[in-house]
Protein backbone atom coordinates (compact mmCIF):
# COMPACT_ATOMS: atom_id res chain seq x y z
CA UNK A 1 0.00 0.00 0.00
CA UNK A 2 1.58 3.59 -1.08
CA UNK A 3 0.89 6.43 1.52
CA UNK A 4 0.74 10.27 0.17
CA UNK A 5 4.35 10.43 1.93
CA UNK A 6 5.90 7.61 -0.71
CA UNK A 7 8.57 8.65 -2.57
CA UNK A 8 9.03 5.41 -4.05
CA UNK A 9 9.21 5.72 -7.98
CA UNK A 10 10.63 9.53 -8.09
CA UNK A 11 14.33 10.78 -8.39
CA UNK A 12 15.45 13.74 -6.59
CA UNK A 13 18.40 16.03 -7.17
CA UNK A 14 19.08 17.79 -3.43
CA UNK A 15 21.86 19.85 -4.02
CA UNK A 16 24.45 20.77 -1.25
CA UNK A 17 23.91 17.25 -0.01
CA UNK A 18 27.33 16.59 2.05
CA UNK A 19 26.14 17.83 5.04
CA UNK A 20 23.68 19.53 7.37
CA UNK A 21 20.47 20.30 6.26
CA UNK A 22 20.84 18.77 2.75
CA UNK A 23 22.31 15.63 3.79
CA UNK A 24 19.23 15.11 5.98
CA UNK A 25 16.82 16.15 3.29
CA UNK A 26 18.88 13.62 1.22
CA UNK A 27 18.61 10.48 3.80
CA UNK A 28 14.66 11.55 4.29
CA UNK A 29 13.83 11.37 0.51
CA UNK A 30 15.52 8.35 0.18
CA UNK A 31 14.46 6.83 3.38
CA UNK A 32 10.85 7.60 1.89
CA UNK A 33 11.98 5.74 -1.41
CA UNK A 34 13.35 7.99 -3.38
CA UNK A 35 15.86 7.70 -5.95
CA UNK A 36 18.02 10.76 -4.43
CA UNK A 37 21.46 12.08 -6.64
CA UNK A 38 23.07 14.47 -4.31
CA UNK A 39 25.84 16.87 -5.58
CA UNK A 40 28.52 19.08 -3.55
CA UNK A 41 31.29 21.74 -3.67
CA UNK A 42 33.15 20.05 -0.78
CA UNK A 43 32.25 15.94 -0.15
CA UNK A 44 32.68 13.64 3.09
CA UNK A 45 33.92 10.35 2.09
CA UNK A 46 32.67 9.26 5.48
CA UNK A 47 29.24 9.91 5.34
CA UNK A 48 29.10 8.89 1.49
CA UNK A 49 29.34 5.83 2.19
CA UNK A 50 26.84 5.41 5.08
CA UNK A 51 24.53 7.67 2.82
CA UNK A 52 25.11 5.04 -0.60
CA UNK A 53 23.43 2.32 1.68
CA UNK A 54 20.55 4.29 1.32
CA UNK A 55 21.28 4.57 -2.76
CA UNK A 56 22.47 8.14 -2.39
CA UNK A 57 24.21 8.64 -5.53
CA UNK A 58 26.84 11.81 -5.07
CA UNK A 59 28.52 14.04 -7.33
CA UNK A 60 30.64 16.75 -7.49
CA UNK A 61 29.57 19.87 -8.39
CA UNK A 62 29.43 23.87 -8.31
CA UNK A 63 26.06 25.28 -8.56
CA UNK A 64 27.49 28.68 -9.60
CA UNK A 65 27.91 26.75 -12.76
CA UNK A 66 25.48 26.01 -14.54
CA UNK A 67 26.90 23.11 -16.78
CA UNK A 68 27.77 21.52 -13.43
CA UNK A 69 24.33 21.59 -12.18
CA UNK A 70 22.98 20.57 -15.84
CA UNK A 71 25.52 17.53 -15.29
CA UNK A 72 23.86 16.49 -12.11
CA UNK A 73 20.31 16.97 -13.67
CA UNK A 74 21.37 14.78 -16.48
CA UNK A 75 23.10 12.43 -14.27
CA UNK A 76 19.87 12.10 -12.06
CA UNK A 77 17.75 11.39 -15.24
CA UNK A 78 19.57 8.13 -16.00
CA UNK A 79 17.48 6.67 -13.64
CA UNK A 80 14.31 7.75 -14.38
CA UNK A 81 11.87 11.20 -14.67
CA UNK A 82 13.62 13.78 -12.21
CA UNK A 83 10.37 15.19 -10.41
CA UNK A 84 12.02 16.26 -7.28
CA UNK A 85 14.46 19.24 -7.14
CA UNK A 86 16.02 20.71 -3.41
CA UNK A 87 17.29 23.72 -4.17
CA UNK A 88 19.73 23.20 -0.51
CA UNK A 89 23.15 24.58 -1.22
CA UNK A 90 23.72 28.02 0.58
CA UNK A 91 27.18 29.84 2.31
CA UNK A 92 26.72 32.30 4.78
CA UNK A 93 27.82 35.90 4.47
CA UNK A 94 27.88 37.51 8.07
CA UNK A 95 28.89 40.99 6.84
CA UNK A 96 27.78 44.68 6.86
CA UNK A 97 28.17 46.72 4.07
CA UNK A 98 30.99 48.57 4.11
CA UNK A 99 32.75 45.06 4.56
CA UNK A 100 31.60 43.49 1.57
CA UNK A 101 33.65 43.20 -1.65
CA UNK A 102 32.17 42.62 -5.01
CA UNK A 103 33.42 39.28 -4.79
CA UNK A 104 31.37 38.35 -1.39
CA UNK A 105 28.45 39.75 -3.16
CA UNK A 106 29.61 37.50 -6.02
CA UNK A 107 29.95 34.44 -4.06
CA UNK A 108 26.86 34.75 -1.94
CA UNK A 109 24.31 35.82 -4.47
CA UNK A 110 25.71 33.16 -6.96
CA UNK A 111 25.59 30.15 -4.47
CA UNK A 112 22.51 30.80 -2.30
CA UNK A 113 20.31 32.45 -5.59
CA UNK A 114 21.62 31.58 -9.16
CA UNK A 115 22.41 27.97 -8.62
CA UNK A 116 18.85 27.53 -7.52
CA UNK A 117 17.25 29.33 -10.24
CA UNK A 118 19.27 27.34 -12.73
CA UNK A 119 18.49 23.97 -10.97
CA UNK A 120 14.93 24.91 -11.79
CA UNK A 121 15.98 25.85 -15.41
CA UNK A 122 17.00 22.31 -16.33
CA UNK A 123 14.98 20.20 -13.98
CA UNK A 124 11.65 22.87 -15.11
CA UNK A 125 11.62 20.76 -18.95
CA UNK A 126 11.92 17.33 -17.47
CA UNK A 127 9.21 17.49 -14.43
CA UNK A 128 6.88 19.25 -17.42
CA UNK A 129 7.71 16.64 -19.86
CA UNK A 130 6.94 14.12 -16.85
CA UNK A 131 3.38 15.65 -16.24
CA UNK A 132 4.07 17.55 -13.10
CA UNK A 133 7.00 17.69 -9.98
CA UNK A 134 8.20 19.78 -7.15
CA UNK A 135 10.67 21.88 -6.18
CA UNK A 136 11.77 23.16 -2.65
CA UNK A 137 14.28 26.13 -1.80
CA UNK A 138 16.27 26.34 1.11
CA UNK A 139 15.87 29.87 1.96
CA UNK A 140 15.74 31.63 5.73
CA UNK A 141 14.40 33.36 8.75
CA UNK A 142 16.75 36.02 7.08
CA UNK A 143 13.84 35.67 4.09
CA UNK A 144 10.89 36.54 5.69
CA UNK A 145 12.47 39.44 8.18
CA UNK A 146 15.65 41.21 8.08
CA UNK A 147 18.01 40.82 10.04
CA UNK A 148 20.60 43.31 11.15
CA UNK A 149 23.87 41.25 10.52
CA UNK A 150 23.99 40.03 7.87
CA UNK A 151 22.33 42.23 4.99
CA UNK A 152 23.68 40.39 0.93
CA UNK A 153 22.66 36.81 2.85
CA UNK A 154 19.37 38.69 3.82
CA UNK A 155 18.80 40.07 0.32
CA UNK A 156 19.79 36.36 -1.11
CA UNK A 157 17.19 34.51 1.07
CA UNK A 158 14.36 37.04 0.53
CA UNK A 159 15.05 36.93 -3.46
CA UNK A 160 15.04 33.05 -3.10
CA UNK A 161 11.89 33.54 -1.59
CA UNK A 162 10.40 35.85 -4.62
CA UNK A 163 11.88 33.39 -7.25
CA UNK A 164 10.04 30.51 -5.27
CA UNK A 165 6.55 32.55 -5.39
CA UNK A 166 7.63 33.30 -9.36
CA UNK A 167 8.26 30.25 -10.82
CA UNK A 168 5.07 29.05 -8.57
CA UNK A 169 2.96 31.14 -10.78
CA UNK A 170 4.33 30.39 -14.06
CA UNK A 171 4.36 26.84 -13.61
CA UNK A 172 1.58 26.00 -12.05
CA UNK A 173 0.12 25.30 -15.18
CA UNK A 174 2.56 22.37 -15.74
CA UNK A 175 1.84 20.74 -12.27
CA UNK A 176 5.21 21.93 -10.90
CA UNK A 177 4.68 23.23 -7.55
CA UNK A 178 7.91 25.32 -5.74
CA UNK A 179 7.68 26.20 -2.25
CA UNK A 180 10.14 27.36 0.18
CA UNK A 181 11.34 26.52 3.70
CA UNK A 182 12.62 29.11 5.73
CA UNK A 183 14.75 27.49 8.73
CA UNK A 184 16.59 28.86 11.52
CA UNK A 185 18.53 28.59 13.78
CA UNK A 186 19.68 24.69 12.96
CA UNK A 187 22.41 23.08 14.75
CA UNK A 188 24.40 20.22 13.83
CA UNK A 189 25.36 22.02 9.67
CA UNK A 190 28.95 23.45 8.94
CA UNK A 191 27.37 26.60 8.77
CA UNK A 192 26.11 26.80 12.28
CA UNK A 193 29.54 25.36 13.38
CA UNK A 194 31.17 27.79 11.01
CA UNK A 195 29.79 30.62 12.90
CA UNK A 196 30.07 29.39 16.39
CA UNK A 197 33.58 28.52 15.33
CA UNK A 198 34.33 32.02 15.27
CA UNK A 199 32.37 33.40 18.41
CA UNK A 200 34.60 34.10 21.61
CA UNK A 201 32.77 32.29 23.88
CA UNK A 202 31.17 29.40 21.94
CA UNK A 203 28.28 28.32 24.44
CA UNK A 204 27.20 31.89 25.07
CA UNK A 205 26.80 31.80 21.06
CA UNK A 206 24.80 28.86 21.11
CA UNK A 207 22.52 30.70 23.83
CA UNK A 208 22.31 33.69 22.16
CA UNK A 209 20.98 31.75 18.64
CA UNK A 210 18.59 29.81 21.07
CA UNK A 211 17.22 32.80 22.89
CA UNK A 212 16.21 34.26 19.42
CA UNK A 213 13.85 32.08 18.39
CA UNK A 214 10.71 31.28 20.86
CA UNK A 215 10.35 28.01 21.10
CA UNK A 216 14.13 27.13 20.20
CA UNK A 217 14.36 28.95 23.84
CA UNK A 218 11.47 27.13 25.01
CA UNK A 219 13.03 23.91 24.17
CA UNK A 220 16.00 24.81 24.88
CA UNK A 221 17.53 23.61 22.10
CA UNK A 222 18.47 24.21 18.58
CA UNK A 223 16.46 23.21 15.71
CA UNK A 224 17.76 20.12 13.90
CA UNK A 225 18.70 18.84 10.42
CA UNK A 226 15.98 16.28 10.60
CA UNK A 227 13.33 18.45 11.98
CA UNK A 228 13.72 20.66 8.41
CA UNK A 229 13.65 17.43 6.42
CA UNK A 230 10.42 16.22 7.59
CA UNK A 231 9.05 19.58 5.69
CA UNK A 232 10.97 19.18 2.75
CA UNK A 233 9.21 15.53 2.47
CA UNK A 234 5.66 16.91 2.93
CA UNK A 235 6.51 19.65 0.31
CA UNK A 236 7.65 16.98 -2.42
CA UNK A 237 5.31 14.52 -1.54
CA UNK A 238 1.61 14.08 -2.82
CA UNK A 239 0.39 15.13 0.81
CA UNK A 240 1.17 18.86 -0.19
CA UNK A 241 -0.39 18.43 -3.85
CA UNK A 242 -2.08 21.82 -3.14
CA UNK A 243 0.34 23.35 -1.74
CA UNK A 244 2.48 26.01 -4.00
CA UNK A 245 4.09 29.41 -3.78
CA UNK A 246 4.58 29.08 -0.11
CA UNK A 247 6.72 28.92 2.11
CA UNK A 248 7.40 27.15 5.68
CA UNK A 249 8.84 28.45 8.74
CA UNK A 250 10.98 25.78 10.40
CA UNK A 251 12.32 28.35 12.83
CA UNK A 252 10.35 28.00 16.19
CA UNK A 253 8.72 31.03 15.72
CA UNK A 254 11.89 33.67 14.86
CA UNK A 255 9.87 35.02 12.06
CA UNK A 256 7.36 36.40 14.20
CA UNK A 257 9.68 39.05 15.88
CA UNK A 258 11.24 39.89 18.97
CA UNK A 259 10.43 36.68 21.82
CA UNK A 260 9.31 37.66 25.18
CA UNK A 261 11.60 38.68 27.01
CA UNK A 262 11.58 35.23 30.45
CA UNK A 263 9.02 36.22 32.89
CA UNK A 264 6.69 38.54 30.83
P1 LIG B 1 26.12 23.36 5.57
O1 LIG B 1 27.32 24.22 5.33
O2 LIG B 1 26.26 22.19 6.48
O3 LIG B 1 25.50 22.86 4.19
C1 LIG B 1 25.61 23.60 2.98
C2 LIG B 1 26.20 22.69 1.92
O4 LIG B 1 26.21 23.40 0.68
C3 LIG B 1 27.66 22.31 2.26
O5 LIG B 1 27.83 20.90 2.21
C4 LIG B 1 28.47 23.04 1.18
O6 LIG B 1 29.65 22.34 0.80
C5 LIG B 1 27.45 23.12 0.04
N1 LIG B 1 27.79 24.19 -0.89
C6 LIG B 1 28.18 25.46 -0.61
N2 LIG B 1 28.44 26.12 -1.74
C7 LIG B 1 28.22 25.25 -2.77
C8 LIG B 1 28.34 25.35 -4.18
N3 LIG B 1 28.76 26.48 -4.78
N4 LIG B 1 28.03 24.27 -4.92
C9 LIG B 1 27.63 23.11 -4.34
N5 LIG B 1 27.51 22.96 -2.99
C10 LIG B 1 27.81 24.02 -2.23
O7 LIG B 1 25.02 24.37 6.15
P2 LIG B 1 23.47 24.20 6.43
O8 LIG B 1 23.20 25.00 7.63
O9 LIG B 1 23.03 22.78 6.37
O10 LIG B 1 22.88 25.00 5.18
C11 LIG B 1 22.01 24.43 4.21
C12 LIG B 1 21.04 25.50 3.72
O11 LIG B 1 20.21 25.91 4.80
C13 LIG B 1 21.74 26.77 3.20
O12 LIG B 1 21.10 27.22 2.04
C14 LIG B 1 21.56 27.75 4.34
O13 LIG B 1 21.56 29.07 3.89
C15 LIG B 1 20.21 27.32 4.88
N6 LIG B 1 19.94 27.72 6.26
C16 LIG B 1 20.68 27.27 7.31
C17 LIG B 1 20.38 27.69 8.60
C18 LIG B 1 21.12 27.25 9.84
O14 LIG B 1 20.87 27.79 10.92
N7 LIG B 1 22.01 26.29 9.76
C19 LIG B 1 19.30 28.56 8.81
C20 LIG B 1 18.58 29.01 7.73
C21 LIG B 1 18.89 28.57 6.45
Amino acid sequence: MTTSMDLRERVAVVTGAASGIGRAIARRLASAGAKVVGCDFDRVATTEAEDAELGIEMHSCDVRQESDICRVVDAAAQHGSVTILVNNAGIGMVKQIDEVTQDDWDRCLDTNLRGAFFGCKHVIPRMRAAGGGSIVNIASNAGLLPRAHDPVYSISKGALVALTRSLALCHSVDRIRVNSICPGPVGDTRMMNADLDKAEDREASIKQFIAASPLARALERMISPAEVAEAALYLVSDAAAMVTGTHIAIDGGKSLGVPPSPGS
